[in-house]
């Protein structure tokens, strides 16, 4: 250690350098900043730009907001689960189990569970940081430790370097870790063989029973679909999960097709959708030119299981151009490396 008086009992002016600015890093430099330290974050984006779409803010996670002062914050965006578990039959809509959250949840585990956007949740983390303290465009390249010290090298997107030195480094650089390769042994994600179709769908689009506090799971053969309400009710999150064929390209942006959506989930119920909320759910995905999403080449997909003649996908009418980020999707890994896709 470099910085005189600080020692790991006593860490006072000990200076972290956190790579990464994702809900991870930023919270991680809160936490440390509580505790006295000197922390700096470094992202390799320019800007913290608005990706992502839908991300479940567990009690575990709830708890942790309180201790940062920030459960109010949070409320002023997420959606309070009533249900966190609604599990529906494919075929007919049937509610085969449900998990009562709400008050019973607070009284098991102590705080409330939430759904929300993750722009938000990162925008929330992000103005409670001191501005100086993140240091966007610094893509992390090298790390030298020294018995004193550990020396960071960043890049930038217009080729500039530059060189940090701190005391410790915490690599919360998501599952594609540079800090982790540069520290320790490769760690190679697992392809689950999944991908996930993702979306957000104007609520005044959605039907009644998908804007419930509720996150619903339709499972299916080989497939299933989850949408909750995001962003104080204003957006539905849905994502489906579908086998992947040959599709590799792993992303959180990468485009897909609408159309590709409702096939996959060709003859999944909509009545059931249709005859709860007396609305009728005619399918508009056509409204929305684009959508971005990773899917398999249909082509180069080996069918597993055969669909219905009907080709009415679940919830898929209610998907519509005026989403503030209409859909985007990620392959689903699992394994070692943490899963890229969460409901
Ligand atoms: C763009 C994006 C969109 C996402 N959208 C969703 C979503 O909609 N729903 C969901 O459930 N989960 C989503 N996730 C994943 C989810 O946010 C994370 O899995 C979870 O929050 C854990 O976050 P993390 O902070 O560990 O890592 P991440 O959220 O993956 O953040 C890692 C951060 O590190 C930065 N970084 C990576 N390499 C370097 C480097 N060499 N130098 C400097 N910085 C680097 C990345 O740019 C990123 O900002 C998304 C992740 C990303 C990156």
């Amino acid at each position: 250690m470099s910085t005189p008086g600080a020692t790991p009992s006593n860490p006072a002016n000990l200076r972290i350098a956190i790579v990464g600015a994702g809900i991870g890093g930023l919270a991680a430099a809160l936490f440390l900043r509580q505790l006295g330290l000197d922390v700096t974050v470094h992202e390799q984006a320019a800007e913290l730009a608005e990706v992502g779409a839908g991300i479940v803010v567990a009690p575990n996670m709830v708890r942790l907001l309180h201790k940062l002062g920030l459960g109010d914050a949070l409320t002023a965006f997420a959606v309070r689960l009533e249900a966190a578990w609604e599990f529906r039959s494919w075929r007919d809509g049937r509610v085969l189990f449900v998990q009562p959250m709400g008050d019973e949840c607070e009284r098991r585990y102590g705080a409330h569970c939430y759904v929300a956007h993750r722009a938000d949740l990162v925008g929330m983390l992000r103005r409670s940081l001191p501005r100086e303290l993140l240091h966007l465009d610094h893509r992390c390249v090298a790390i030298r430790p020294s018995d004193h010290d550990v020396e960071l090298a960043f890049v930038d997107r217009a080729g500039g370097t530059s060189v940090v030195v701190t005391d410790g480094v915490i690599g919360a650089d998501g599952i594609h870790s540079a800090v982790r390769s540069m520290i320790g042994p490769e760690v190679m994600p697992r392809f689950s063989g999944l991908c996930a179709f993702r979306c957000l769908v104007p609520a005044e689009q959605a039907p009644e029973m998908a804007r419930r506090p509720v996150q619903t799971l339709w499972l299916g053969p080989g497939r299933h679909f989850v949408h909750y309400p995001i962003s104080g009710g204003r957006l539905i999150n849905v994502v489906a999960f579908a086998p992947a064929g040959a599709w590799r390209t792993e992303s959180w942006t990468a485009d897909g097709e609408i159309t590709d959506l409702r096939a996959e989930f060709a003859g999944w119920d909509a009545t059931a959708i249709r005859s709860r909320t007396g609305r009728r759910a005619a399918p508009r995905c056509s409204a929305m030119p684009r959508m971005r999403c990773c899917r398999s080449s249909r082509r180069a997909r080996r069918r597993r299981w055969r669909t219905p003649r009907s080709s009415r996908a679940a919830l898929a009418a209610p998907i519509g151009r005026r989403s503030r980020r209409p859909c985007s999707a990620t392959n689903a890994f699992a394994g070692r490396g943490p899963r890229r896709c969460s409901s």
